[in-house]
């Protein structure tokens, strides 16, 4: 894989001598091909003797690859190269918004005790570990100082729902501070659902809080690492969901919009078994699974021993469950894998997927920022986990004593960009998915010592690696990519999840959730 530059100062034309004048490309050979890739994203495969005679400057100008190569914009010309540098800016529209996410933690006890939890969590009976009001106002203070127009405030834990009246305060008086249209808030709870009592649940629906939770899988897969004392933790968390969903039907609200959301953390034990974990979520209603490794942040070594696993076992489990979720979508059953669609999203349509960690720099406290439950703010939720093994290197400040200019001023804010920005890392500089990939300075240092990745010997990019190859080859199979290419379609729940104002009802919002302008589609993608 090298990248090259172009050579400047001649234009395409039709005399057959000449050579082409490529724009900046990466490659990869993969299956017996080669894949080439621009800054801009396209994409195109070449048999490796047109390659070679490509890279050797002997294609010419009348060779019937020239028209391929100037349709997915290869070809150096100003006007090609105006085109880039826009869609490029278009990809990387985060960087010209300030952090859209603010994961606020509204205590570390929790009601479960799960095989694979991080360093922080704390008993549900123990006290001093909540965010308090005069911390939360705080927060609120650095989070509506952020410069972006649309925020999505998201509380975690521990388990959030623990400390409800802090939930509510945040998103009453942050509808009341907002009420003249200055911002828009968006609220979202990722919870195990178990303490939720059904006022609670009617609170949350009518507030339109967008609601995530987890499932591990079928019953015995879930309980065996999701422990809940007494047991039964995946019934009583899809008893809450259906509580959920009578709720939203009561209200008469679009099932197809108003759901909710659910994950899955794969452990050791669900390797075996990716086509009943991917049942499971076909029986549930849901459209998409979140197949998410688990990761070493915040997690003593012992439980990563015990429930860990390397990126090519994962990367077998993860291509099983895709094979069979392509399978039933041939069967018309709708389904898709929320990683590949992410990174389907980067391959195939300029919109940035609004995730921070396929983003080149990443979205580390340039994208989104972490409250702890007493006031000290990280550079994203994993440099929280590692706070909670005793580290507070991606700690940038303390919300009682800083302002937000003085938290995305800090240092590692800096080190952070720098660490994560793709086109200056060795390796990945010149790696074909630069322009789809993102790398995380986190998991480099928890795993390398180092913010900058060793790509070479680091599991996430290997994991990387397996999911674009898989993604590239699947999408080069006659009658796959049209069928991939819906798994990019977003379905715009603004109008049970808006923005409201302090005491008003819905009403239908056109904004998107995320700070991001309407989709775009690269030449010969479907429009959404
Ligand atoms: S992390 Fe790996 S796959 Fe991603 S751009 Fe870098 S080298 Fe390529
Ligand atoms: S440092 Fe890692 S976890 Fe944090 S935002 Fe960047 S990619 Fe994501």
């Amino acid at each position: 894989m090298k990248a090259r530059r172009p050579a400047r100062g001649r234009k395409p034309g039709p005399e057959p001598d000449r050579k082409p004048d490529l724009m900046p490309v990466r490659w990869r050979e993969l299956g017996g091909r080669v894949l080439v890739t621009n800054d801009g994203g396209d994409y195109l495969w070449l048999d490796r003797e047109p390659f070679e005679a490509l890279m050797a400057g002997k294609l010419k100008a009348d060779h019937p690859l020239w028209a391929e190569l100037a349709r997915t914009e290869m070809l150096h010309d100003a006007a090609v190269e105006a085109r880039v540098v826009e869609r490029v800016r278009r990809r990387s529209h985060h960087l010209q918004v300030g952090p859209t996410l603010h994961v606020v933690v509204l205590t570390l006890r929790c009601n479960h005790a799960c095989t694979y939890c991080h360093a922080s969590r704390q008993p549900e009976r123990r006290a001093g570990f909540d965010m308090s009001l005069e911390t939360a106002a705080r927060v609120l203070d650095v989070i509506l100082a952020s410069p972006a127009p649309d925020l999505t405030i998201e509380f975690q834990g521990g388990e959030p729902a623990l400390n409800f009246p802090v939930l509510r305060w945040f998103v009453e008086e942050g509808r009341r501070r907002t009420a003249d249209g200055s911002k828009h808030l968006y609220f979202s709870l990722v919870s195990n659902l178990t303490t939720l009592t059904q006022a609670q649940i009617d609170y949350l629906v009518d507030q339109g809080v967008a609601v995530c939770t987890s499932i591990d899988g079928p019953a015995e897969l879930h309980d065996r690492h999701r422990r809940l004392p007494g047991g039964g933790s995946h019934r009583k968390t899809r008893a809450a969901m259906a509580r959920f969903d009578a709720a939203y039907r009561k209200r008469r609200l679009d099932p197809a919009l108003a759901y909710v959301n659910a994950l899955v953390t794969v452990s050791r034990g669900s390797l075996a078994r990716p086509e009943a974990l991917v049942d499971e979520y076909v029986r549930m209603g849901q459209k998409v699974v979140h197949l998410r490794p688990l990761n070493p942040f915040g997690m003593g070594r012992k439980i990563w021993a015990r429930e860990g696993y390397t990126a090519d076992e994962f990367l077998r489990f993860w291509t099983r469950a895709l094979d069979h979720i392509l399978e039933l979508n041939r069967q018309g059953i709708e389904m898709a894998e929320k990683m590949a669609a992410l990174l389907l999203t980067r391959i195939l349509t300029d919109d940035d997927p609004n995730y921070a960690d396929l983003r080149s720099p990443c979205g580390a406290a340039i994208g989104q920022l972490a409250y702890n439950h007493d006031g000290r703010v990280y550079t994203c939720d994993e440099g929280r986990m590692v706070g909670a093994m005793g580290d507070d290197l991606f700690c940038i400040g303390d919300v009682h004593r800083h302002t937000y200019a003085d938290l995305i001023a800090h240092p590692t804010v800096r080190s952070l960009c720098v660490s994560s920005c793709l086109e200056c890392l060795p390796g990945c500089a010149d790696c074909a998915y630069a322009p789809y990939c993102g790398v995380c300075p986190v998991y480099n240092y928890v795993e390398q010592g180092d913010l900058v990745a060793r790509c070479a010997t680091n599991d996430r990019c290997r994991i990387m690696l397996g999911m674009l190859d898989y993604l590239f080859q699947r999408l080069a199979e006659p009658g796959l990519s049209e069928l991939l290419r819906r798994w990019t379609e977003v379905r715009d729940r603004s109008s049970v999840f808006e923005p409201r104002r302090a005491g008003k009802p819905a009403a239908r919002a056109k904004a998107r959730p995320a700070a991001a302008p309407p989709r775009r589609a690269k030449k010969g993608a479907r429009r959404k």
